[in-house]
């Protein structure tokens, strides 16, 4: 007992104080690739080196558009490998989580050369469009957590990596509960629907009947590169790809897996999406999303 509070007294607080302070970051760390496109003079080393399709590139009438999304995109940086020009770059930053799909993906459009080399950009995204935490975020915590919010963690697939990091949010370090956040066993005691892996096509029926159970105003957040667009495994005879596939998705949070903070990040937008739908008198929209079932 002595030796166990002489340790404590050691350590001290163990909990990073995220996201008030920016996350504790190994340096070994791999976040989400950078894309320099005026100085991209090529795209397709980097799309055929890519595993899950995350880069994207369409010819047409001289002209090329690339997609680069981060909803596919499983950080393992053979797009800079291939890319022999110093345009593509392996970043730290790993707090990608959105509330719309469509701002996890970046465009550029070039003009090309008679070799598919790109001969100058024309327009292009200047980044995703990222939902930061910060003081609205915080003052959301306050205002919606008089109670607390419930999660019930769904596996539609996954490999479980992404578990392992859901595990770590309960851990001293990050310490979910901190926030009045805290995992329930049943999906009728349940707030949000935090769900992993692309769904299998024997999780289909699993998934809507959870959707289906887990009262109103409830919110889901899609985990993961599967969870968004089934990531490494795609849609396939055994997949149906990612969950919005098969219910309606609130919250996309990218990674491969995402770590605690990235999910951290993306259970406190969710918690902005609960209040506004608690609040709102968008009843319809909840009972239309209802009626798809
Ligand atoms: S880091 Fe992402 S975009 Fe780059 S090759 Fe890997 S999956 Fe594709
Ligand atoms: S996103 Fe990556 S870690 Fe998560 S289930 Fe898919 S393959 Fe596994």
């Amino acid at each position: 007992m002595f030796k166990i509070l002489q340790k404590s007294f050691r350590v001290g607080t163990a909990t990073a104080d995220y996201p008030r302070l920016a996350p504790r970051v190994a340096e070994q760390f791999r976040g989400c690739p950078e894309f320099d496109f005026a100085a991209w003079s090529d795209a397709r080393p980097a799309a055929e080196a890519c595993p899950t399709g995350a880069i994207a590139i369409r010819d047409r009438d001289g002209a090329r558009q690339v997609t680069v999304d981060y909803g596919r995109c499983i950080f393992c940086g053979e797009c800079e490998a291939a890319s022999t020009d110093g345009a593509v770059k392996m970043s730290r930053q790993f707090e990608l989580a959105a509330t719309a799909r469509r701002d996890l993906v970046l465009t550029a459009d070039y003009t090309l050369r008679p070799d598919g080399s790109h001969a100058g950009l024309k327009s292009a995204t200047s980044g995703p469009a990222v939902e930061e935490p910060g003081m609205r975020i915080a003052e959301a915590i306050e205002d919606l957590l008089g109670r607390s919010l419930s999660i019930r963690q769904v596996d539609a697939g996954s490999c479980n990596g992404c578990e392992q990091e859901i595990v770590a949010l309960n851990n001293p370090v990050h310490d979910i509960e901190r926030f009045g956040i805290h995992f329930v066993a049943s999906p009728r005691h349940a707030d949000m629907l935090l769900v992993t892996g692309p769904v299998t096509r024997n999780m289909e029926l699993a998934l809507r009947k959870t959707w289906a159970a887990t009262p109103e105003p409830k919110i889901v957040a899609a985990v993961g590169a599967c969870g968004i667009s089934g990531g490494i495994f795609g849609a396939n005879y055994a997949s149906l790809g990612g969950v919005d596939a098969v219910i309606p998705v609130d919250v996309y949070i990218p990674g491969c897996p995402p770590r605690p903070e990235a999910l951290l990040h993306g259970i406190l937008l969710a918690l902005g999406q609960v209040r506004q739908r608690a609040g709102s008198p968008d009843s319809g929209r909840i009972s239309s999303r209802a009626g798809k079932l």
